[in-house]
């Protein structure tokens, strides 16, 4: 991409209205754009963070065995009057009227409507266990949008749906979704921490917050110092191995994490003192084990092995990419912008034109640009008509990992710089040294 061509509205000054840093920073980087309040435009900068974040989602996703489909935005009153929650849902629903008068809603969440798919089409335990998910924007009227897409109205949710005879495979679908979480945040450059909530309006027996250390976090959470030196599970996983994910989550259970509606002062005070940490912390994904709260209701039932009608166990699980986006964000800055962990960078490198126009930067920059982009890196060509200072500001403020800077002093001698944006570290090489270095 060169980004004289590309649409990056970069903002000079620090956006008032933005309290944290992760909205500061992606207002200024021109990723997102409030249209209304607690709802957003993502600008191509934030579409490419977000389908990153959400790619890795749908691979471990799809790496458990959850199988993706796509259900609207818009639902019918029926289906939540049929499970209850119609009414019980108050203010935070958006409920509008079709041109028939028919009462309508913006969803804030799936578990009635899956169940009505699940029930029409699943009638044998033969078909189980089931677990259906997607990536689709819900729609939640709260009382406090706040800190730009970390608490919006309108937000993406990947809401997963697990079905299931029996209580005990129920359990071992939440093991599953469990397991698949350490692994999806841990490869977002995240540490979430699993914390035993409070099941909360969607109701059920057993729940997990998942939950990331930041100071601006809206959470208060206590938990023990271990968990930052748990293993998270490998690739090899064998997401059938019902002995094994008990072990993971056995293993990530086995010490003391809560969040303040759950906490029990007494068990976090047995902890001996350098071992506790009391934080705040942002909520990036949540899992319930609710039995036939809605299968009951709603006449989800399969028949067993018993020839009798049971209705199934089901779970919800659900993970914010929207919010993901800032979280990261908040774990991933210095004083000059964002710091991109490279699985979810915009771009894996920036080319760094310091003199536009000069003969042999340009042939220079334009072969390394080529060079990356047919080695299926995504590059971004700084060859705007611009100093070299604000060129170095915007590659640091946009986070992208390295920056490849090719001045004209160093080219005359067919060097070129590459600056690690973590760490600082710059490193010369010839051209054809940092191409190698990058490809891949
Ligand atoms: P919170 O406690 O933060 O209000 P919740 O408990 O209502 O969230 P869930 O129903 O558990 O949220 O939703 C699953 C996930 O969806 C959350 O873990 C979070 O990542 C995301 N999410 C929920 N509400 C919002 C929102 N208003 N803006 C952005 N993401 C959200
Ligand atoms: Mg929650």
């Amino acid at each position: 991409m060169r980004l004289s061509r590309y649409f990056m509205p970069i903002l000079k000054e620090n956006p008032k209205e933005a309290e944290i840093v992760s909205h500061r920073l992606m207002l200024r980087t021109g990723m997102i754009r409030q249209q209304s309040q607690g709802i957003y435009s993502w600008l191509p900068l934030g579409k490419r963070v977000l389908d990153k974040v959400n790619k890795i989602i749908r691979e471990e996703q799809n790496r458990s065995g959850a199988i993706e489909l796509s259900m609207p935005t818009l639902q019918s009153a029926e289906l939540w009057q049929e499970s209850g929650r119609y009414d019980a849902y108050g203010k935070e629903m958006l409920r509008i009227r079709d041109r028939q008068d028919r009462p309508m809603l913006y969803g804030p969440t799936n578990e009635e409507m899956i169940t009505d798919i699940f029930r029409s089409y699943i009638k044998s335990y033969k078909d189980l266990p089931l677990n259906l998910y997607h990536i689709q924007l819900k729609f939640r009227d709260e009382i406090r949008p706040r800190f730009g897409t970390m608490r919006s109205r309108e937000f993406m949710m990947k809401d997963a749906y697990s079905f299931d005879l029996t209580q005990e495979g129920a359990v071992q679908s939440y093991n599953k979704m469990f397991a698949a979480y350490l692994r999806t945040f841990n490869r977002l450059g995240l540490r979430a921490i699993p914390m035993r909530a409070d099941t909360g309006p969607i109701g059920g027996n057993l729940s997990h917050e998942f939950i990331i250390l930041a100071d601006t976090g809206e959470s208060e959470v206590f938990c023990h110092k271990d968990f930052v030196n748990f293993d998270i599970p490998g690739e090899d996983t064998n997401f059938d191995d019902a002995a094994s994910l008990k072990s993971i989550f056995d293993k990530w259970t086995s010490v003391y994490a809560a969040t303040s509606e759950m906490h029990d002062e007494a068990a976090f005070n047995a902890i001996p003192e350098g071992d506790r940490l009391s934080a705040r912390g942002i909520e990036v994904g949540h899992i319930f084990y609710f039995g036939t709260k809605y299968s009951e209701p709603m006449g989800a039932k399969v028949q067993g092995p018993d020839g009798k009608e049971h209705a199934v166990h089901m779970g919800s699980y659900g993970i914010g990419p929207t919010r993901l986006v800032p979280a990261i964000i908040e774990a991933s800055h210095d004083e000059n912008g964002i710091i991109w962990p490279e699985s979810v960078a915009p771009f894996d490198v920036v080319v760094i034109n310091m003199k536009a126009g000069d003969q042999v930067c340009d042939d220079a920059c334009e072969t390394v640009y080529a060079a990356l982009s047919k080695a299926g890196r995504d590059v971004l060509y700084d060859d705007r008509d611009e100093r070299a200072g604000t060129k170095f500001a915007t590659a640091d403020l946009i986070g992208v990992p390295v920056q490849i800077i090719v001045g004209p002093r160093s080219i005359a001698g067919g060097e070129v710089e590459v600056k690690d944006r973590k760490t600082g570290a710059r490193e010369t090489m010839t051209v054809d040294a940092a191409i190698k270095r990058l490809a891949g």
